[in-house]
């Protein structure tokens, strides 16, 4: 391939402007996202060479140099990994894979300090070079291919890229930074070394260093003329030495890992640059022996919501690298949990296929998620707000030794943080995780007609339930401000009962999964009749027996006028102030969610709800009788498809009826 110069994905192009005016508090990152990069080739290389061990060629030891040269302004981090193909080059280099990315350059706003954040949370990898280099040459092969089928790679980090075929014996990739002139500090053995000190010292991988020696000038490496004079006469001596101690933080002893080391362990899997809200780390003994790492990240990914989504745990066999996004080790609700797990009885060779079979890996993610959410339970239990009642806690992993307890102090408030970020995947749990359903359930919090901030368990709920009151009740509904304001919590609110309001998509269908809480039942107020049971006195009961005798014409007509819209129509006890609501039947869908799922393109039945009218109301007793009655029925019905948040079938009709009416 001759040279060509092509253009970068509109995204990346936008990133990489961003990467050069948002991340200057963090420059030194870059050479962790670097230097993880090319582990990753090395992790690679090792993972396909078990399969073809020829990809080792001549130099089966894999490794991470770092080199400088101030003369010539350059930085350059080199590995013996996979490499990359000129096609590989173009594809990996030019665009970015990751799903969600239009998503997240669309959120950035040109204000640095909350686009470094953003940019932080989304990871910019191999870009972050650009934040010290206004140049970056790529040279690389890929392992298993000839040495005239390397690749050149030259980009100024601004719209476009030129690459080339290049003639490279050496199999991986070489990075090489062209230093920007204010940031020449990194071209000094001392500053490159701290860094890797700092955020890379677990890389196990050994990264080497060339040595230097004070040599007054004099020259210890002659055939290096250009390089081997070094500022303040210190000299390079041409051999390479091991800068990093290179033991994985996991293997560790928990008492000698500091929680500053458990933060940049985590920075580097995650490339988050915020800290994490908490992680745990066990060793675990019995029939399946593994090591785990796991970690609660402060803030969600852009594609939380994509099930989808590559799993954040990477697996090792007895240290050496096996996989990224291991899904197999962690149920999808738990997606967004990040970390390591290191088994000692899996084959080197697992595939994807043989993970999901395995009954080890059967017993690693049943452990995590017990981990995990004991991991949750310790930080609701250390909230401000109220636990999950205490058995919540326990934890049945055999010969697991016992975590947390010295961080528990510094939990204080986690857990709504956390809840605000991930509590709607957290219910997903209902549905995919039957065995772990109860405990769930007490990690779940809501906002309530009572409550604003999402903060009331069930059990909460429970505590507060009136005498008599025999149902947990709850309203779904698609905001908020539309479930606080429903017609449905009239009856409700009159007699001071508590409702808990349910807002995130997920809601509904996760609820099917859980008909009641600790023996109490869960009922939707929008669903079936109204039973308050013994919170009606017997007056009300009578009232209402007797409104729904004297309204059957009347609700017999209604019928008639509304039957391509209204399964039925009755008098209902649930309205106050609101003339008409609508419901579904006790096991139906309810409208919102058939709503939500026709506007996400999927197949939804056509829920026919039933119509209830306040028997009390003006309007509903002007209607027998009115030469209106037509479109006053209409009206009705199309009024309580608006207070729930819906549309009009025929918004243009409605609008016309109402109308006619005002004139
Ligand atoms: P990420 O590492 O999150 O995928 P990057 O932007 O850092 O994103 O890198 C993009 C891709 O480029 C990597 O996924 C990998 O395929 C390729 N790549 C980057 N650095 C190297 C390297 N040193 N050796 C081989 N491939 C690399």
């Amino acid at each position: 391939m001759t040279k060509q110069t092509l253009s970068f994905q509109a995204e990346v192009a936008q990133l990489l402007h961003l990467v050069t005016h948002s991340l200057y508090s963090n420059k030194e990152i870059f050479l962790r996202e670097l230097i993880s990069n090319a582990s990753d080739a090395c992790d690679k290389l090792r993972y396909e060479a078990i399969n073809d061990s020829g990809l080792y060629e001549d130099a089966p030891n894999l490794e991470v140099r770092v080199s400088f040269d101030p003369a010539a302004k350059t930085l350059t981090i080199s590995d013996n990994g996979i490499g990359m193909s000129a096609q590989e080059a173009i594809d990996h280099l030019g665009t970015i894979a990751k799903s969600g990315t239009k998503d997240f350059v669309s959120k950035l706003s040109g204000d640095q300090k909350a686009d470094s954040q953003l940019i932080g949370q989304f990871g910019v990898g191999f870009y972050s070079g650009f934040i010290v280099a206004d140049k970056i040459t790529v040279e690389s092969r890929r392992a298993g291919m000839k040495a005239s089928e390397g690749v050149r790679w030259i980009s100024g980090g601004a719209g476009d890229f030129e690459v080339e075929t290049i003639e490279r014996p050496a199999r991986g990739t070489s990075v090489i930074l062209h230093l920007r002139d204010d940031a020449m500090d990194y071209a000094s053995a001392w500053k490159l070394k701290s860094i890797i000190n700092k955020y890379s010292d677990h890389i196990s991988l050994p990264i080497l260093m060339e040595k230097e020696e004070w040599k007054d000038g004099e020259l210890i490496n002659p055939s290096d003329e250009k390089g081997g004079r070094q500022p303040g006469g210190m000299l390079k001596t041409g051999e390479w030495e091991t800068v990093n101690k290179g033991n994985a933080i996991w293997a560790r002893a928990k008492k000698d890992i500091t929680p500053e080391q458990y933060t940049e362990f985590y920075k580097q899997i995650s490339h988050d640059f915020e800290a994490p809200l908490a992680y745990t780390h066990n060793r675990v003994e019995g029939s399946t022996e593994y090591t785990q790492l796991l970690y609660l990240p402060s803030k969600a990914p852009m594609d939380l919501f994509n099930r989808e989504k590559s799993a954040g745990v990477k697996l090792y066999v007895k240290r050496v690298f096996i996989m990224d996004d291991a899904e197999a080790l962690l149920p999808t609700y738990l997606r967004f949990v990040k970390g390591v797990v290191d088994s000692a009885d899996l084959p080197l060779n697992v595939s994807r296929e043989l993970l999901q079979e395995s009954r080890d890996v059967k017993a690693i993610r049943e452990g995590c998620t017990k981990r995990v959410l004991g991991m949750l339970e310790d930080l609701a239990k250390h909230d401000k707000l109220p636990a999950p009642s205490a058995d919540g806690g326990t934890d049945t992993t055999a010969g697991v030794s016992d975590v947390l307890s010295e961080e528990d102090k510094a939990n204080e408030g986690k857990y709504s943080k956390f809840y605000a970020e991930f509590g709607a995947v957290l219910k997903e749990g209902l549905g995919e995780d039957y065995a772990n359903k109860d405990r769930l359930a007490k990690l779940l919090r809501f906002a309530s007609s009572t409550t604003d901030t999402v903060s009331v368990s069930f059990a909460d709920y429970k505590a507060r339930m009136k005498e008599g009151q025999e149902a947990i009740y709850y309203i779904t509904a698609d905001t908020p401000a539309a479930a606080k304001n429903s017609p449905q919590l009239e009856v409700f609110k009159k007699k001071g009962i508590e409702v808990l309001l349910m807002t995130d998509r997920v809601d509904e269908w996760a609820l099917n999964y859980l008909q009641d809480f600790d023996g109490t039942p869960l009922q939707s107020v929008a669903k079936g009749a109204v039973d308050l049971g013994k919170l009606q006195d017997e007056a009300e009961k009578k009232a209402a027996e007797e409104a729904a005798e004297t309204f059957k014409p009347l609700l017999a007509k209604l019928k008639e006028a509304l039957k391509d819209k209204a399964e039925d129509v009755r008098v209902t006890t649930r309205l106050v102030d609101s003339p008409a609501c609508l419901v579904v039947q006790d096991h139906g869908m309810s409208t919102q969610l058939a709503r939500m799922l026709k506007q996400a393109g999927q197949a939804a039945p056509d829920v026919k709800p039933v119509l209830e009218v306040n028997a009390e109301h003006p309007l509903v007793k002007k209607l027998d009788g009115s030469v209106h009655f037509n479109d006053l029925a209409h009206i009705l019905f199309d009024q309580a498809l608006l207070a729930e948040g819906g549309m009009p079938a025929d918004p243009a009709a409605y609008v016309k009826r109402v109308n006619a009416l005002l004139v």
